[in-house]
């Protein structure tokens, strides 16, 4: 989300005359943003603003935008002198017309509040995009998991209407894009148009002309539909990938999460995507160390990674985070513990990665090549199910979908050759 984020505040500056640069030497303006979901994530902002004080002397603003704002903006600009402009996730619109108000000499400026339009109706529509693209089609959430910024920085939920979507995904095939995954904190609850759900909405943007590839994250499981899941089955251009986080295998800490399912719930979700298209792969977020997790409830999550055996994983540390319920929780795990188990988990969904990795040995399938590799004559890409497949092909190829057949792998990537159509 925060990558599409900065997209849109660029695309938005270039209207106004600015040009794009990577080097912060060059720019008269740096934009950074940021993510407050974990306090590791937080704290990221300010290593970089340390290694920006160079360019700050030099003359450049610097902006600061994302969650963090939304959360902390005040008490950010009192910890950082640097900081010119500091602007929250509703507010993106706005960024041009700050930049070219700001004034060294009135002092700095702070845009964190929820207007009442939506960003949306007033970012132009994309000129350039990258192979794979992401579009944003829900925000916001009404969840409130009591370990979760979320809802405090982004807002409630907001779906976009079919209309501004198709506009968007439209622009961003004409400039270019082969693939979008489909953005929301909650984007299975996509609800822009009045009784379609995102299988209808996929199934509409499935009929633009050169797009070739959709995917979606992030799904919250007791929000699935069967129509959504039918859409892996009928809807060819749609991925056979489905990131659906499950955060424990223990139903007593997902209640305590207030995550509004049960782990045989979430497994019978698991067996209807597996129904709809069986060589589905399937990831998921977890937390281990939640306040009063046990051993017991921690050995649950391990036998339900187990069964459900994912193709990858993400896996964190809980974080108390300020103004959370969770964070005010009695019976707070101590770190060594949250170390211990992370460790633990993340050896077992590395194992699954590399068996799922290792199973596609000698499969041909296409490969969207979106970056150049590490190694001259080698270029990386995403497999159909979400790998990232380093294919020896010459630099020409980039931004292209090539069929291929997979060499090796390791638990993190695929090696894989170019074959014929
Ligand atoms: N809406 C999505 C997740 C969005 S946040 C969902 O509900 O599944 C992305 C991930 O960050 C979450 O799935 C969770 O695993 C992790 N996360 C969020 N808050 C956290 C916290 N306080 N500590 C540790 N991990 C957290
Ligand atoms: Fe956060 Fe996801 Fe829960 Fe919403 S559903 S509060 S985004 S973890």
């Amino acid at each position: 989300m925060n990558v599409y984020d900065s997209v849109r505040m660029r695309d938005a500056l270039i209207v106004h005359g600015f040009k794009e640069t990577t080097k912060p030497g060059q720019a008269d303006v740096i934009l950074v943003n940021t993510c407050h979901i974990r306090e590791k994530a937080s704290e990221k902002l300010f290593s970089e603003l340390g290694r920006l004080a160079q360019e700050k002397k030099k003359g450049a603003l610097i902006v600061v935008a994302g969650c963090v704002v939304q959360a902390d903006g005040v008490e950010i600009l009192r910890r950082s002198k640097l900081i010119d402009i500091a602007i929250g996730p509703q507010n993106y619109h706005q960024l041009p017309e700050l930049i070219e108000k700001y004034n060294r000499k009135q002092g700095r400026i702070i845009k964190a509040d929820f207007p009442v339009e939506s960003k949306f109706d007033f970012l132009p529509l994309p000129k350039q995009s990258t192979a794979a693209a992401f579009l944003a089609v829900q925000e916001g959430c009404d969840h409130f998991c009591s370990y979760c910024v979320v809802p405090y920085t982004r807002g409630c939920e907001y779906s976009r209407s079919s209309k501004d979507i198709i506009a968007e995904a439209k622009a961003l095939v004409k400039a270019g894009a082969k693939e979008i995954m489909l953005l929301g904190q909650n984007v299975n609850g996509w609800h822009g148009d009045r009784g379609k759900d995102l299988g209808d909405l996929i199934r509409e943007i499935a009929k633009i002309l050169g797009l070739k590839r959709i995917r979606y994250t992030t799904s919250y499981p007791s929000e699935m539909t069967q129509n959504l899941i039918n859409a892996h089955k009928d809807t060819a251009k749609l991925m056979p990938y489905i990131h659906l986080p499950i955060q424990s295998g223990s139903d007593k800490v997902l209640k305590d999460m207030n995550r509004q399912y049960t782990v045989k719930q979430y497994e019978k979700i698991v067996a209807a995507f597996r129904k709809a298209r069986p060589d589905i792969a399937i990831s998921s977020d977890f937390i281990v160390g939640f306040p009063g997790e046990t051993e017991k409830d921690f050995e649950e999550t391990l036998k339900l990674v187990k069964r459900v055996g994912y193709a990858s994983s993400y896996s964190f540390k809980f974080s108390a985070r300020p103004g959370t319920p969770a964070s005010l929780m009695k019976n707070q795990i101590p770190e060594e513990i949250k170390t211990k188990r992370l460790m633990k988990l993340q050896a077992l969904l590395l194992k699954q990665q590399k068996e799922f990795n290792q199973k596609t040995i000698g499969k041909v399938f296409d490969v969207l090549l979106t970056e150049r590799g590490k190694v001259r004559g080698q270029l990386l890409g995403y497999s159909p199910y979400m790998q990232g497949t380093i294919v020896k092909a010459p630099t020409k190829m980039l931004g292209e979908i090539v069929r291929v057949k997979v060499t090796g792998a390791s638990a993190t990537s695929l090696t894989a050759e170019v074959v014929k159509k």
